[in-house]
């Protein structure tokens, strides 16, 4: 297949570019590398099949020759993101996956949009089943990406009901590993980074709010599952294992040695209480699970960061 992935140079479509080109596949990556990295990718420069192609894609995308699927999977997704960048995230999944649904059209091709758990905003419902609507604040620091994500679902359905275009929709919960950027601000790298430099972690609040992390591998994995499967509607792709962030904060502390301790910080806006995928449809549609344990998946993006600041 001929794959085109938006975002390609990010942390999880650089992934997917490393499973299609080893299966055989032909990818073409569109990043404008905002948060992007040439390094993510350089490793397959002169690959046959692997293209890069620097391009915003707000802007009407061309593409000469065939594509058999897009993946649209380009945005920033770091709250640090949202308030340093607000309004390129609303037109990235906006008029961005308007112009990737209109090339995917074009082409005949499959969509698979990456959507979010953040469509669930700071939900009121524990653990998160696809039909839960959400619980989002449309005017908060957050409903930058939030909002635009929901519209970019939408807009996905609406292309599947009115031009049949065959789509696929995957939320993804907090995912982690090798190539998130140590400066993105998520929890796992400012852990990671924090811990190798011997400082205190910074726990916002009480640190008693919770996430599920998945390792990418699993993560992967699912998105494939779901983009050769038939299956239209949003399905959750994350794990299950839940736990605070001041779990964790002990956890890469003790991982890593660190003796620095911990140090609490103000809780940002709207930060979501609780979050966890119910993966019910994931198990029994596409027969996936995660695989690997949190700690083992720590110990390795902790090897992969060692080896960056080193
Ligand atoms: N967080 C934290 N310390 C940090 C960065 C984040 O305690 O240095 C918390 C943050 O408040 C949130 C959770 O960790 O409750 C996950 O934050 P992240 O930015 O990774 O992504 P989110 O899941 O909120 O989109």
């Amino acid at each position: 297949m001929r794959i085109l992935i938006t975002g390609g140079a990010g942390f999880l479509g650089s992934h997917l570019c490393d499973r299609f080109l080893a299966e055989g596949h032909e990818v073409i990556v569109l990043d404008n590398l905002i948060t992007g990295r040439l390094e993510n990718i350089s490793h397959h420069f002169g690959h046959p099949r692997f293209q890069f192609i620097k391009h915003d894609v707000t802007n009407y995308i061309h593409v000469p020759g065939p594509v058999d699927a897009v993946l649209h999977f380009a945005s920033p997704a770091s709250p640090k993101d949202f308030t340093a960048i607000p309004i390129p995230i609303l037109k990235v999944n906006s008029l961005g996956t308007h112009n990737a649904l209109g090339l995917a059209l074009a082409k005949k091709a499959r969509f698979l949009l990456a959507s979010t758990s953040e469509v669930y905003g700071d939900p009121q419902v524990h653990p998160q089943p696809e039909s839960y609507w959400g619980h989002v604040n449309p005017i908060g620091e957050r409903g930058v990406y939030d909002e635009s994500k929901r519209f970019a679902e939408a807009l996905t359905m609406a292309y599947h009901r009115i031009h049949k275009l065959d789509t696929r929709i995957v939320r993804i919960f907090n995912t982690y590993g090798p190539r998130m950027r140590l400066d993105d601000g998520r929890v796992i790298p400012n852990y990671i980074g924090q811990a190798l430099r011997g400082q205190p972690l910074t726990v916002y609040g009480d640190g008693s709010q919770t996430r599920s992390f998945c390792y990418v591998s699993d993560e992967i994995e699912g998105f494939c599952r779901l983009l050769f499967s038939d299956e239209v509607y949003p399905v959750n792709i994350g794990s299950t294992d839940e736990i605070t962030v001041l779990e964790l904060a002990e956890m890469v502390n003790r991982i890593t040695g660190n003796k620095a301790g911990i140090v609490f910080k103000p809780l940002p806006q709207d930060d979501p209480k609780v979050r966890r995928p119910d993966i019910t449809r994931a198990r029994t549609i596409l027969g996936w699970e995660p695989k690997v344990s949190l700690e083992e998946g720590l110990e390795r993006t902790i090897a992969w960061f060692r080896e960056q600041l080193s």
